[in-house]
């Protein structure tokens, strides 16, 4: 029997380790599709084309803008990032569930637009990670790790609008967290009530 699909936003800043950890948690569920998003940042090495993200020129995403083909987009540490509209609708209509790497403006965007979305807000223990961990990875200039950890400041003061706050100091533990929220909402009874509907 076909269940609904779920909508689950996953945010936090730049260099708590989300990329990671959501790579783990599709790794383990095959029912979960990632949406890739379009943006106008540069990619990284490593990288993929259509995997990781739509790499976009700036005029071809002002027009994605323009053309309604984005269900949510945000600027973020001078690039636009956003949603394309197709695939989410497309993988909700078949029963998938779709899991969202977005920043914080978007995923309260999607969250009007999909009240029953699950928001997902991921952080280290410690605030000192994030730079750490940002200058590990080694991708972004000096200039731009100033950004982002200024951005991350804002994006803690948002993450009591989310429904729930997982630590990442342990990434296999921070997906199995994301996994059992996962379960526990398609576990929920407004979610299973069509085996009810047999009986009643
Ligand atoms: P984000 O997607 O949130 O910007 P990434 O997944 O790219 O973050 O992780 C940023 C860096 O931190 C990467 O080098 C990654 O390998 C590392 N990382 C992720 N999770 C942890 C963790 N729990 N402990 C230490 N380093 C981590
Ligand atoms: P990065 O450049 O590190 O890949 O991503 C920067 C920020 O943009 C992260 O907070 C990430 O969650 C966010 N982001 C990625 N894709 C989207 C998107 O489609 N929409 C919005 N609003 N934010 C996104």
């Amino acid at each position: 029997m076909n269940e609904c699909g779920k909508l689950i936003v996953v945010s936090g800043p730049s260099g708590a380790g989300k990329s990671t950890v959501i790579s783990r948690v599709m790794e383990a569920d095959k029912s979960v599709v990632f949406s890739v998003s379009a943006t106008t940042r540069k990619p990284r090495s490593g990288e993929r084309e259509g995997v990781d993200y739509f790499f976009t020129e700036f005029g071809k995403f002002e027009a994605m803008i323009e053309n309604d083909e984005l269900l949510e987009y945000a600027q973020y540490v001078e690039n636009y990032y956003g949603t394309p509209k197709a695939p989410v609708l497309e993988n909700l209509e078949k029963g998938l569930s779709v899991l969202f790497d977005i920043e914080v403006q978007g995923a309260l965007q999607l969250k009007q637009q999909y009240p029953e979305a699950i928001l997902i807000f991921v952080i280290p223990s410690d605030f000192s990670q994030i730079e750490k961990r940002l200058r590990t990875r080694g991708t972004d200039s000096e200039e731009k790790i100033r950004q982002r950890i200024k951005t991350a400041k804002t994006e803690y003061s948002m993450a009591l609008n989310y429904d729930y706050i997982v630590i990442n100091d342990d990434p296999d533990l921070a997906a199995f967290e994301i996994k059992s929220i996962i379960t526990a909402e398609k576990c929920r009874a407004n979610n299973r009530k069509k085996y009810l509907d047999e009986v009643l």
